[in-house]
């Protein structure tokens, strides 16, 4: 399966991926994030009834390694935070979230309270403040499974 541009709601490409490979590659570069991430962040915008944040360069943001990132960046200059050099990120398996108003661990809480509402969030990351991690790396289990990063 795919998602393509036109049929995503709430989002636009330019919030999945980085600025260099939209400029390189526009509305296709899409096509490098995995569905499952792309339809599970659409499932919980209508959940949650809330904004979701997810890159923000278009807008002069300083986001913009929220979803797809490149395999040859460490770290965000703009944010300072530090990349894990194997992150499911790489591999369009992953999105960092911020839903507006929520703090990130009651974003956690009701995740885990609705686990069979979104079969494809396989993992997420303890203790983030500010942002929420998950991917779908890996396969379904009962219980999402929490990780440390870095
Ligand atoms: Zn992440």
């Amino acid at each position: 399966m795919i998602i393509k541009p036109q049929d995503l709601k709430y989002f636009c490409v330019e919030e999945f991926v980085y600025e260099d490979l939209y400029t390189r590659l526009g509305d296709y570069s899409l096509s490098l994030v995995n569905w499952r991430i792309i339809l599970t962040v659409m499932q919980l915008r209508e959940f949650f009834g809330l904004p979701i944040y997810l890159n923000t360069w278009k807008w002069e943001g300083k986001h913009q390694y929220r979803g797809l990132r490149p395999m040859h960046i460490y770290e965000d200059p703009r944010t300072g935070t530090k990349f894990d050099r194997r992150s499911c990120h790489l591999f369009g398996l992953a999105l960092d979230f911020s839903i507006k108003g929520m703090p990130s661990d009651e974003v956690r809480k009701a995740l885990i309270k609705h686990r069979y509402l979104f079969p494809h969030i396989h993992r997420m990351e303890h203790d983030t403040n500010g942002w929420t991690h998950i991917d779908c790396k890996g396969e379904f289990k009962p219980e999402i499974v929490m990780f440390n990063a870095i």
